[in-house]
């Protein structure tokens, strides 16, 4: 199953880049494997993919080791301070730092190993009660002194859009986010100059990339509904 719905996805995300005149080289898939057992990432690992998106941190771990070295794994999920010492190092990206104080605790446990940590910014950019996210106005700030911290790579901004059974509907959300980041890119903030827009998921992916995406997380597309228990 995990093959054929990997050559759709694939066909779809080609399928936007030709329609938007996209290189298919900028988009990169993350196949996003919560829930899901490791037989069925080693499928995906057949079929060539080698970047994977969990959001538990005990997810990655109990993961990590059954499979092999040197495949990418994004953190994707709401990140507790007190779990930032478990996956320091760990990842190849935390995309969602969603607070200075977590930025902060990022910072120190990435100084402690003498590494930099890839990291990009969550955005709440419809202003949903419900979404973790910094507000759209405070971002900037929060980036000016992110941009201070030695161990720490902004790169990008990331955002979960409204869950929608249209995915026109969001097209103004990803547009806004990629119109968020070149505003803060043309501050000329030192060390700050982001190019990731971690955008889209199963319902919505082809839209985003249409609108600028350069990471798309795709969960059920590829490894079909989750349950939980
Ligand atoms: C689960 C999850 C996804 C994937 O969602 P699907 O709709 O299954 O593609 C993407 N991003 C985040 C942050 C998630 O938690």
């Amino acid at each position: 199953m995990v093959t054929e719905n990997l050559k759709l996805v694939e066909e779809k995300i080609s399928g936007a880049c030709r329609r938007c005149g996209r290189k298919r080289e900028e988009v990169t898939l993350i196949a996003v494997s919560k829930t899901k057992p490791v037989e069925m990432i080693q499928e995906a690992l057949q079929s060539g993919i080698r970047t994977f998106g969990e959001n538990k941190v005990q997810e990655i771990l109990q993961k990590q080791p059954l499979l092999p070295d040197g495949l990418d794994w994004h953190m994707i999920g709401h990140l507790q301070r007190n779990k930032v010492r478990q996956i320091a190092g760990k990842v190849c990206m935390i995309h969602s730092v969603d607070s200075l104080r977590l930025a902060e605790q990022i910072q120190k446990e990435y100084n402690n190993l003498d590494m930099t940590a890839k990291i990009l910014i969550e955005v709440n950019i419809a202003g949903e009660e419900s979404k973790f996210g910094l507000a759209p106005e405070k971002t900037e700030e929060v980036i000016r002194k992110i941009a201070e911290m030695p161990n720490l790579k902004a790169c990008g901004l990331m955002t979960i859009a409204p869950f929608t059974d249209d995915p026109e509907e969001n097209r103004i959300h990803f547009s806004n986010l990629r119109k968020l980041l070149v505003d803060i890119n043309s501050k000329n903030i030192d060390n700050i100059s982001m190019t990731e827009l971690s955008m889209g998921m199963t319902g919505d992916y082809e839209v985003a990339i249409e609108e600028g995406a350069t990471m798309v997380r795709v969960g059920t597309g590829i490894f079909g509904n989750r349950q939980y228990t």
